[in-house]
């Protein structure tokens, strides 16, 4: 048996480099490419008082011959500029944040990991104007940076089955900035999520608010059985995932029937007495769930293990990832 050497977790270690551009006077100034470091802001600065902030993430790949690949960033940078669009931050330009990312894989190219790892790409967009009166005012100022993080294997301690807390009372954020990737729906979600862990020993909590299933505080969920797939149909109450997107593409490829529309807690655990059920996400691409915990009662998803359905999807959506898959959708650009 070999011994995989411990690799750090997941968005622990940066890369050296990243590229900074700021909004002043009603426009973008030109990026700069700097040592990872402290920034300098404003202790009145708008993000640390009204939490104006949003985030994008996603991978680029190192293939077998040495070529390194991102995928989807178009479909990342369009995310980014719409989250920015409804917190009435300053949109970043579209082909501007490309071409920081691609300056920062350039100057990073080093550490990119070979697979199953990848180079994690995080632009972050926050206010920057020093004004603790404004909280009813968008920043006129911002920094847009992005940054870059070695991730290995995911699932290098295996694929274990998640145990997932179904909760119909709290919600993970406000409705209308569900499909919006900022920090305070992650604030939001953190206290039902810790208390899940705590008193069910629950990985992650589905929130299902008013008893329609949406996703968990950082996935989007997935219900699949033979030939067929079941999501909730996009709406502005959760994130619209690139790698649900994906998933839901290759499914329809392979001959599955896919229904994306709104279904509840009941249908759900009828599913998942023979079906599967998974996350949805950039990091682990798809992660089964063997257990849904309702109301104090345990419900065991198909056998309790990761299904073979979901295992199937995700290694065909990480072949085309690494290369070694034809990308029939263009969704990889070589950088
Ligand atoms: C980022 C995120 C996802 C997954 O989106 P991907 O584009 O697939 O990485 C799902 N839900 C939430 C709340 C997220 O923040």
């Amino acid at each position: 048996m070999s011994v995989q050497p411990q690799r750090p977790a997941f968005g622990t270690v940066l890369a050296s480099h990243m590229a900074v551009a700021q909004y002043q006077d009603g426009q973008w100034g030109e990026h700069q490419i700097k040592p990872v470091g402290p920034i300098e802001i404003s202790p009145a600065a708008h993000v640390l008082h009204y939490a104006s902030t949003c985030f994008e993430g996603f991978k680029a790949f190192r293939w077998k011959d040495g070529s390194v690949h991102v995928f989807r960033m178009d479909r990342h940078i369009a995310r980014m500029l719409n989250s920015a669009h409804q917190l009435v931050l300053p949109e970043p330009d579209a082909g501007q944040l490309a071409t920081m990312v691609k300056a920062v894989i350039a100057r990073c190219r080093e550490a990119v990991p070979e697979a199953p790892g990848a180079l994690y790409l995080r632009p972050i967009l926050f206010g920057t104007t020093a004004n603790i009166g404004a909280a009813a005012t968008p920043p006129g100022e911002a920094t847009l940076l992005v940054l870059a993080s070695p991730v290995w294997d995911y699932f290098a301690g295996g694929m274990k089955p998640l145990r997932i807390l179904v909760d119909d009372q709290n919600t993970r954020c406000a409705a209308h900035l569900g499909m919006v990737k900022t920090g305070g729906n992650y604030a939001a979600a953190m206290g039902p999520t810790l208390a899940a862990r705590a008193k069910y020993q629950a990985d992650q909590v589905l929130f299902c608010p008013g008893g329609q299933v949406q996703e968990t505080g950082a996935a989007n969920f997935l219900l699949i059985r033979d030939g067929q797939l079941l999501t909730r149909g996009l709406d502005t109450t959760f994130l619209h995932g690139v790698t649900r997107d994906s998933l839901l593409t290759l499914a329809r490829d392979a001959g599955y029937a896919v229904t994306e529309r709104v279904f509840d807690v009941g249908e759900m655990l009828e599913w998942v007495k023979g079906g599967e059920a998974a996350l949805s996400g950039t990091a682990a691409v798809l992660a089964g769930v063997g257990t849904l915990i309702h109301r104090g009662q345990e419900f065991r998803v198909g056998n309790g293990q990761v299904g073979p359905l979901t295992q199937a999807l995700r290694a065909q959506l990480v072949s085309i990832q690494q290369g070694e898959s034809k990308d029939r959708h263009g969704w990889l650009e070589r950088v």
